[in-house]
């Protein structure tokens, strides 16, 4: 059924370009002299797009603000952007899970780029809870994101050469930008007692956060959404948080409350009295209009909440 639609999307849309004359979408044309069509999945990547590319790029994120990339199915609309794209860039390491078959089509058409597949496997991890799979989060170790930063200026020099220079220039300042972000993070998180460095949260999403500032990383449900915790997962975290009397316990803007809201009432039934900390933004940025509406945002945000509630 999918496979039909998606085939009768594509037909549409691609009839609908010959129709109209309009020049294939793709690596092969000549882009030096217009702006380069992007795509992308999650806001994290659209603006490292826009941090690389600048005027040079027109970039569209599929996926808005709170939306969950684990669970996203793409959208007939979302066919039709991605056909016409001069390049796709995704995440890649199956973030988004309901979209592999998707790209595969997509590569027929255009040229796709999975940033976080290019990062040295020696780096990734592969948790026992994910069955043989990389972590896919990867953005939540800076300096894990400033080589998806490279990659992606990599690809938009393969494309546009003639402008190399440009986004060299604004990878490095970006880049600057990024170390400073990184030593910032770290100077915030030493600066929570040892014993209370805990990450208790709905979902797997914090593990290279974890390793990289310091946190050991407790989720309820997984790498992916897409299984919700049982009470047996529930019953033993909410042991694991009463006996080291872990302060704060966090939300996530991208995956509903509830098993969390969950995990605090059983820590409460057991008589302590742990406290939700605050939103995390895990697998989506704020709205573009606020200050977490970008990527370096968004990681202030998250350490400066974990920090607050874990230290208070
Ligand atoms: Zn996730």
């Amino acid at each position: 059924m999918w496979k039909l639609f998606f085939a009768f999307s594509l037909y549409l849309v691609m009839s609908g370009c010959s129709k109209d004359g309009e020049q294939k979408a793709g690596s092969d044309g000549d882009v030096s002299s217009r702006i380069i069509r992007v795509v992308t999945t999650t806001g994290m990547i659209a603006d490292a797009v826009k941090n690389v590319g600048g005027e040079r790029v027109d970039v569209t994120a599929l996926m808005g603000p709170g939306v969950d990339p684990h669970l996203y199915k793409a959208s007939a609309g979302d066919v039709s952007k991605m056909s016409k794209a001069d390049v796709i860039f995704y995440n890649g390491l199956h973030l988004e899970g309901k979209m592999t078959e998707i790209f595969k089509e997509m590569r027929r058409f255009t040229r796709t780029s999975a940033v976080a597949e290019g990062i040295e496997t020696s780096r990734l991890l592969s948790p026992p809870e994910f069955n043989g799979n990389y972590d896919p989060h990867v953005w939540f170790d800076v300096t894990m994101w400033i080589e998806v930063v490279e990659s992606i200026e990599n690809t938009l020099v393969q494309i546009d050469s003639a402008h190399s220079e440009y986004y060299s220039n604004r990878t490095a300042d970006y880049i600057r930008k990024l170390e400073e972000l990184h030593e910032y993070a770290l100077s915030r998180a030493v600066t929570v007692p040892e014993g209370k460095r805990y990450l208790v949260t709905a979902h797997d999403a914090f593990n290279y956060f974890g390793r990289a500032y310091g946190f050991q990383v407790l989720g309820l449900q997984g790498i992916s959404t897409a299984s919700e915790a049982g009470a047996a997962d529930v019953q033993n975290l909410a042991h694991v948080i009463f006996e080291k009397k872990i302060p704060a316990i966090f939300v996530e803007t991208s995956v509903p409350s509830r098993s969390i809201k969950a995990l605090q009432a059983a820590v409460r039934a057991r008589g302590f009295d742990v406290k939700v900390g605050g939103n995390l933004f895990s697998d989506a940025m704020g709205s573009e209009e606020t200050p977490e509406g970008n990527y370096i945002g968004m990681v202030r945000h998250n350490i400066e909440t974990i920090v607050t509630a874990l230290t208070n």
